[in-house]
């Protein structure tokens, strides 16, 4: 059977080439006559792979040495937690600026655990639908947290924000990690959930200043305590080894594309074909969102009625295009097109869009 395009929100489509490098490894890697499923993490050969992955990241995003990559587990959702624990000191207050749902599960974690919190903006009056331009900081601020795309309502930050000296800029890149150059001194902590641009499930990726790190709390539980993880080299216990190879190896990709200048380029093909097949639907597909704040990962749409949304998830399913129904929360349709989908493939699903509205509209 030929491969379906993989319009998943996330787990997501990976490169071709990613997984039949990996196919090719999987039984016998590099001759060693095992898997990297089966290789102690503690042997040399698992510890080029991890070294090799870390450098690649930082060689993509041209990190130096004030900045520590991390490979953890528990996902993005971790983080939600562990960013306040370790942050959030006594007497500051965390900072948010709220734009959808994952935002408001960073917010709710931090509350949990009893941290000082404050909404520095928000877009939830207009149903998430765009991105705030200002925000107000609480006094003492600990950092502000911002989700750099909104994987469910379709948004994304098209610039990096700018915070007052002294304020540490913290964010969830879990859905636009590795997508396009950004300003990478601006923020002292990203995060990104691996399985939507980078990789299978199962790791989070952190790129940090090791002067923020510096600040973390001391004597958390080890599991929650980013020195820890630090000083161990991400293997304080058995990292998702298979995980962090296989980031190796789509980073790796990125790289062998021409990096993130010619990541964001494609990307911005991409969208383009989708984006332009609702623009020029005269109002048969609406798109859910701003268009100055459209994300170039998740294209969120809406038809008239929910039967034609749900016969063209089922039209385009039997054309080979798999994964376009929205969030759960917000229903409609949602086109994710990550890095690694190939442009055929929206360019295949820009095509449909319009077939579909000929037979329909
Ligand atoms: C998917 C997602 C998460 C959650 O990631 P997990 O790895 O499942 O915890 C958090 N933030 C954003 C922006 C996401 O897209």
């Amino acid at each position: 059977m030929e491969r379906v395009h993989i319009f998943n929100a996330g787990p997501a489509v990976l490169p071709e080439e990613v997984l039949r490098e990996a196919q090719a490894d999987l039984f016998n890697y590099k001759g060693m006559g095992l898997s990297v499923m089966e290789m102690s993490h503690r042997s040399k050969e698992y510890q080029a792979i991890i070294d090799e992955t870390e450098a690649t990241l930082k060689r993509i995003y041209g990190l130096g040495d004030e900045h520590q990559v991390l490979f953890l587990q528990g996902g993005a959702s971790m983080q939600f937690l562990m960013v306040p624990m370790n942050f959030a000191h006594e007497g500051k207050v965390a900072n948010f600026i709220n734009t959808g749902v994952w935002s408001k599960k960073a917010i709710a974690e931090a509350k949990k655990i009893g941290k000082a919190l404050h909404v520095a903006a928000s877009s939830e009056d207009k149903n998430f639908s765009y991105i705030p331009k200002g925000y107000e900081l609480s006094d003492n601020p600990a950092y502000l947290h911002i989700t750099n795309n909104n994987t469910i309502y379709g948004t994304e930050w098209h610039y990096d924000p700018e915070v007052p000296a002294g304020v540490p800029l913290i964010a969830d890149m879990s859905s636009n990690f590795v997508s396009k150059p950004i300003d990478i001194d601006k923020y002292s902590f990203i995060y990104a959930g691996a399985q939507k641009n980078v990789g299978p499930a199962g790791a989070v990726v952190v790129i940090a200043k090791k002067d923020f790190l510096d600040t973390a709390a001391s004597g958390l539980p080890s599991m929650l305590d980013y020195k820890v993880h630090t000083k161990a080299g991400s293997m304080y216990n058995t990292p998702p080894c298979w995980t962090i190879y296989m980031i190796g190896l789509v980073l790796k990709w990125v790289e062998e594309m021409g990096g993130l200048e010619k990541i964001a380029t494609n990307n911005q093909v991409k969208a383009k074909y989708i984006y332009d097949a609702i623009d020029q639907s005269n109002g048969f597909y609406k798109g859910t969102v701003e268009p100055e704040a459209r994300s170039l990962m998740n294209v969120t749409f809406r038809m008239a009625t929910e039967e034609l949304e749900a016969s063209f998830i089922s039209e385009a399913k039997k054309v080979g295009m798999i994964g376009l129904k929205g969030h759960r929360d917000v229903g409609g349709c949602r086109a994710s097109i990550y890095n690694s989908l190939p442009l055929p493939a929206a360019k295949a699903l820009g095509e449909f869009m319009i077939e579909f509205m000929k037979k329909n509209g």
